[in-house]
């Protein structure tokens, strides 16, 4: 065979391979095409799993009737001129890929009426080609209608899996899109029936409300970056809204990242979200987060691949940080106590769904100033104690009805900031042994501690190797003194044997706290169960024990009204 350029067809269809590998990148180009035209209203049509149909109407600026064609010629953009222009590009695309890649693997009608053009114009498409061109009315905005997609590409079709999950694809990036963009009107249509609807009122919330439901929207807290965390972050900006830990799935789908409004997939930016709900989830959960981190153009780089799902960032590190701590703080600030069945139909349709933390933290202004000199350091009101329930649970009353403490999970928590606070500032605090106590440890245990008996030395376990197995323990973490450390100490090595050393820190913590823990069944007296109280009351982060599981439970006084009838 001699070389020979390929023909423009053959070129398109290559490509096609890389922009259009199902029907929901098709819906995805055609979606940031509407943005990109400023359209305010964006509708998607979807039939058979995307492969007979999908049609998206925009009322954005419209494409001039003598520019139809080129639209779908390769490498023809409105969006750059120069490469040099990329760096300065807000829009979602730039590569002029899309329309003629999916020209070249469908049948495509447009119809398009451009804000400087009196009428409108249809056209047909085969093959990339147009057809048939004629003039039509139609108000400002774009129509295009893929049809019979991949129905030229076997081997793609064959990879297709059941219209079902084609669906969930396509639902869930006009998902995304709708929550990257609030101000704009969403509708999805799948086989004629309505599967999503979004306000388009600019505010989050009510995105978020018509993509999840009312009872994660009730549980959504907005994240505030407005304070610069470091210079070295300059013109990173987080905003978006993450949920409350008492809200969590068993997967990471819910955690939707946009760069400069561009929806990414970005596995470290994930895990930074991730780790910022550390010791709040339990182990298998996920949160839901729907996050936009605003990077000055000239730090990131979207020209990776053609979908540009991916991004590269000048400073990834910075961004991490920033992003962890952007949402760290937000949960620290306004993590509120779970409710009992707080959501109610009647919330339905409400766009004010949550209250928003400025206003929940004057409510435990006003509680703490009854207190004078009692600071506001928590999200917890000062409560009073009533009494303890099956050896196990505290019962308390606030200013807004009664809280139910599960007094080890709490005294848990307790426990891990009190040793963490003490680790960031003079060391823990330890406590010598009268005697020194010998301990024997398991072969494979001895590994592990003779490499480690030294770093335990942090956490306030001071260890000699004494041959043969045997160590000697002269000092323990104060809050063990008298509490069974040895298992503690037993549970410590085997965490240390885990291979993934992340969190270790927290996980050592973690695990002396839970030793150091009144535990479920013990009786309290009440003054023990006050100081619990008090301390849970200045405790950073009251609501979930380290592990994750919930520390108390808060009944209204609105649904105790409404139990019994009163309401
Ligand atoms: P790109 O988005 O990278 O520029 P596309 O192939 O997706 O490339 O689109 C080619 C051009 O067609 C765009 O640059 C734009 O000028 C025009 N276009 C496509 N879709 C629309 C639309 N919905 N509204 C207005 N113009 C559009
Ligand atoms: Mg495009």
């Amino acid at each position: 065979m001699t070389i020979q350029v390929l023909k423009n067809e053959v070129i398109n269809k290559i490509a096609a391979g890389e922009v259009v590998e199902r029907a929901s990148s098709v819906v995805k180009e055609l979606v940031e095409n509407s943005l990109d035209a400023g359209a305010t209203q964006i509708t998607v049509e979807i039939n058979g799993g995307g492969l007979a149909l999908i049609r998206v109407t925009d009322n954005g600026s419209g494409i001039l009737s003598d520019e139809i064609q080129l639209a779908f010629e390769r490498h023809a953009t409105s969006k750059i001129n120069s490469f040099e222009d990329l760096s300065l590009n807000h829009s979602l695309g730039f590569r002029g890929e899309a329309l003629p890649s999916i020209a070249s693997v469908s049948d495509v009608e447009i119809i398009s009426s451009n804000v400087n053009e009196n009428s409108g114009t249809y056209a047909e498409l085969e093959n990339g080609l147009v057809v048939k061109k004629q003039k039509q009315a139609r108000s400002q905005g774009t129509t295009i209608a893929v049809k019979n997609l991949f129905r030229n590409v076997p081997a793609r079709l064959k990879f297709i899996k059941s219209k079902t999950t084609e669906n969930s694809h396509i639902a869930n990036v006009v998902s995304q899109y709708a929550l990257a963009y609030p101000e704009v009107r969403f509708s999805l249509f799948i086989d004629g029936r309505e599967s999503l609807k979004t306000p388009g009122t600019g505010n989050l919330i009510d995105s978020i409300n018509a993509v999840y439901g009312v009872e994660i929207a009730s549980n959504m807290m907005p994240i505030n970056s407005s304070q610069d965390f470091n210079t070295d972050e300059k013109g990173v900006v987080i905003s978006g809204m993450v949920a409350s830990p008492k809200i969590s799935r068993s997967n990471r789908n819910y955690i939707s990242l946009f760069v400069n409004r561009r929806w990414v997939a970005n596995r470290n930016l994930v895990w930074a979200v991730e780790e910022a709900y550390h010791g709040l989830l339990m182990t298998g959960k996920h949160p839901v987060a729907v996050i936009n981190i605003e990077v000055p153009l000239s730090d990131v780089d979207a020209n990776v691949h053609p979908t540009k799902t991916e991004v590269r960032f000048k400073e990834e590190g910075n961004i991490y940080l920033a992003l962890q701590r952007a949402v760290r703080q937000s949960l620290v600030n306004t993590a509120p106590v779970p409710r009992v069945g707080e959501i109610t139909a009647s919330y339905r349709g409400q766009s004010q769904l949550i209250v928003p933390p400025e206003q929940r933290r004057m409510e435990m202004k006003v509680v703490n100033e009854e207190e004078p000199g009692t600071p506001v350091v928590s999200s917890l009101p000062v409560l009073r104690l009533l009494g303890q329930s099956m050896n196990s649970y505290i019962v308390a009353e606030g200013p807004d009805g009664i809280y139910i403490i599960d007094q080890h999970a709490a005294h848990e928590r307790i426990m891990f900031e009190k040793i963490t606070k003490q680790k960031e500032q003079q060391g823990v605090e330890v406590q010598g042994l009268l005697e020194p106590v010998s301990i024997e440890v398991l072969p494979v245990q001895d590994e592990i501690l003779f490499k480690n008996y030294k770093y335990l030395a942090d956490f306030g376990f001071t260890i000699e190797p004494f041959g043969n197995r045997n160590y000697l323990v002269r000092t323990v973490p104060s809050i063990m003194y008298k509490k069974d450390w040895q298992s503690a100490l037993n549970e410590l090595i085997d965490k240390l044997s885990i291979k993934n050393k992340a969190n270790i820190t927290e996980h050592i913590i973690s695990t002396i706290a839970c030793h150091s823990a009144v535990r479920f069944g013990q009786s309290l007296s009440h003054d023990e169960m006050r100081e619990l109280v008090r301390q849970m009351e200045q405790a950073d982060l009251p609501h979930a024990c380290p592990h994750g599981r919930t520390t108390m439970i808060h009944i209204t006084k609105k649904q105790l009204e409404k139990e019994f009838g009163r309401i």
